[in-house]
């Protein structure tokens, strides 16, 4: 029977090659990862040097809280501050160092806060008008794009940003098939547009922040694991218009889910959809925002709460 005992020497010795072959190219993964956020780190601490005084939106006012003492600089009308020069409606850094569990505190606050967020862009159809109605009301959002998008429309990343909004990660493709095949493909896609978008708006930190395409809800325990483990942190959220669930919505429907879901909890997180096809929340917007105003709310940007955290 000396074959038989040929044939398992060989089959151990294939298996042997394949396996150090596996763990070798996890490695090569692994490690070009932990560069990446090891780079990511020290863009913090650079960064951390510069950055503006927090900057606290409550209802239509923007008040600049300093420290130290605030001097004018005639020419520009610009606040200044120490030896730092700082615009008072500069754009806020995506720079956020907080943990996971430091971000899920965010629903336990008893103040009625509202952080209204939008999904899937940007596009040229809906975005734009978006950015106006904030702007005219004054008010600060986030907005979770798509890489595939960003790449399609740069000058709206730069105007998001620009316009003091938050910018978070929704993967690349948002194709189920594809972040969710393994967590390897998701966090490459993050990964990806997290390179993306520093590349556009020329920044050297990353945004770190993202939201699961669909959720985290379900079986998605080992994606939430590598999330946190490469170094992102995810948001969900707990209120929503239904912008989502059907194209054929009228606006009354959908005010009225929305107004369903906000009443169940004080501070929102308030999912919609910036994309093409939505351009039913060009005219649903301002109507959500008088209905929360009316109910007490103040409107918040998650950039300033995870700046109220770090
Ligand atoms: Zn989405």
């Amino acid at each position: 029977m000396l074959w038989k005992r040929k044939i398992i020497y060989v089959i151990a010795i294939v298996y042997l090659i394949i396996m150090m072959d596996h763990v070798m190219a996890k490695d090569d993964r692994l490690a070009r990862l932990s560069s990446y956020f090891t780079r990511s780190r020290e863009y913090y601490e650079r960064y951390e040097e510069v950055l503006p005084p927090v900057i606290i939106y409550e209802g239509t006012e923007a008040v600049a809280e300093v420290e130290e003492e605030i001097e004018e600089d005639e020419g520009q009308g610009d606040v200044v501050i120490g030896s730092e020069a700082v615009i008072e409606d500069a754009p806020l850094p995506p720079v956020i160092n907080i943990t996971q569990w430091e971000l899920q505190q965010i629903y336990k606050s008893e103040k009625k806060i509202a952080y209204f967020t939008f999904d899937d862009g940007p596009s040229l159809l809906v975005t734009p008008y978006i950015l106006d109605i904030l702007r005219e009301e004054n008010i600060k959002a986030t907005f979770f794009i798509v890489g595939k998008s960003a790449q399609q429309h740069p000058e709206m990343i730069k105007r998001i940003y620009e316009e003091g909004h938050m910018l978070a990660n929704h993967t690349y493709t948002h194709n189920y098939a594809n972040i969710y095949k393994s967590t390897d493909k998701l966090i490459q896609e993050l990964v990806e547009t997290e390179e993306l978008i520093q590349e556009i708006l020329g920044l050297e930190y990353p945004l770190r922040l993202m939201r699961f395409p669909g959720g985290s809800f379900g079986d998605k325990a080992s994606f939430k694991r590598a999330v946190n483990e490469n170094d992102f942190i995810y948001l969900d959220w707990n209120s929503l218009n239904g912008d989502a669930e059907g194209l054929a919505m009228t606006e009354e429907r959908l005010m009225q889910r929305f107004t369903s879901t906000a009443a169940k909890s004080d501070p929102l997180v308030i999912l919609m959809h910036d994309t093409d096809t939505k351009s039913i929340n060009i005219k649903l917007l301002p109507e959500m925002i008088k209905y929360l105003r009316d109910d007490g709310y103040i409107f918040d940007s998650l950039q300033e709460f995870v700046k109220g955290n770090e």
